[in-house]
């Protein structure tokens, strides 16, 4: 089996980041970047206009930023798996790492595999009932296909990816309906005007979707309004949640403590865990900013902070 000194884990801009920092110190890293888990390249694989990542005045596509990201990783020499990580024991040096068909070891580990959208358990949401036949959880990857268009569109949800995949449901949508569980958005303030001025979008404030039904699509949504408890029934095409995500750290199996919300914990100001040697760096680790560009920042720090520990421990 072979003994690598960095192995980075995901794929998004925190774990390419770090590899590109990482071979830059000749610290041959080899990054597995997923494959039946997600897009690899994480969330911005499934986003549109990038407005916000500085350097793009005009922005640019979400897929085509993280090329740029892949491409400059591999450029300096990382080796890249496609490939999910199925497990990994840090219990003790060098570190083992089960890929899905690579198995090797690691000196040090940094994890960077972000955080997966998150579902509601609706009556008719469920796998083998409407999911991923009119109920999804990625307006951007699933809203151009056939069934939805022309159709009312159903969106859960009040923060800004809510707020941007209503906006952009309106390209394919008769009407998209925002249904909220409360009377004010958390989207920012910019969002939430674009969607409250935009002919096609209506709020439905104070309100929760608890039934989905249909024939072999979704024809309709049962939405109560919270505080009256009035329920009505909404002819529907389909519905898409946008309610956060849920950080990837299922393949730990334990090994690495968490926050309440499941993010990994990491010592203040740095992206050292508890395991001397594991590193954490993105969305995994962060619940408060999670952008794009501060991904990318912790990724970097990851890779600054694994070379000083690697050099500590005698291993360049
Ligand atoms: P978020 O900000 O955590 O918002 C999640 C929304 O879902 C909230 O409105 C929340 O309601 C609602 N929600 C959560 N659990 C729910 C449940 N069980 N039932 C019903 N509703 C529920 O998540 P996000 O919108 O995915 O955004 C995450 C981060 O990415 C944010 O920092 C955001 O600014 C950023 N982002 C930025 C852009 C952009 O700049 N273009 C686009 C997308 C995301 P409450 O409000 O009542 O809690």
């Amino acid at each position: 089996m072979k003994r690598h000194k960095l192995v980075i884990i995901g794929s998004g801009p925190a774990g390419y980041t770090a590899a590109i920092y990482a071979a830059r110190a000749n610290l041959k890293p080899v990054l597995f970047e997923g494959f039946m888990s997600g897009p690899a390249g994480g969330q911005l694989m499934t986003t549109t206009e990038v407005e916000n990542y500085p350097g793009f005045p005009e922005g640019i596509i979400g897929p085509e930023l993280m090329a740029h990201f892949r491409g400059q990783a591999e450029r300096f020499g990382t080796t890249i798996f496609t490939e999910d990580v199925e497990s990994v024991d840090l219990s003790k040096r060098p570190f083992l790492v089960q890929g899905s068909s690579t198995k090797c070891e690691a000196e040090a580990v940094i994890i960077a595999t972000g955080a997966t959208a998150k579902r509601l358990d609706i009556d008719g949401a469920r796998e083998g009932e409407f999911w991923q036949k009119g109920v999804t959880a990625c307006a951007v990857c699933d809203g151009a296909a056939p069934i939805f268009r022309n159709k009312p569109l159903f969106v859960i949800g009040g923060g800004d990816s809510a707020v941007e995949e209503a906006i952009f449901l309106t390209k394919y949508a008769s009407q998209v309906y925002i249904v909220h569980r409360r009377n004010e958005f958390r989207a920012s303030k910019i969002m939430a005007d674009r969607a409250m001025k935009h002919p096609k979008i209506e709020v439905l404030w104070d309100s929760a979707i608890e039934k989905i039904s249909g024939d072999q699509i979704v024809r309709k949504v049962l939405v109560k309004h919270l505080k009256s408890g009035k329920a009505e029934e909404r002819e529907a095409g389909g519905v898409f949640f946008a309610i956060g995500h849920q950080p990837n750290t299922g393949f730990l199996n334990g090994q690495l403590p968490l926050d309440g919300a499941g993010y990994i914990k990491v010592k203040p100001g740095s992206t050292y865990t508890n395991i001397p040697g594991v590193f954490a760096a993105g969305d995994v680790q962060d619940h408060v900013y999670r952008q794009a560009v501060t991904a990318a920042g912790s990724g970097c720090m990851a890779a600054l902070d694994a070379e000083r520990w690697l050099s500590s421990e005698g291993i360049d």
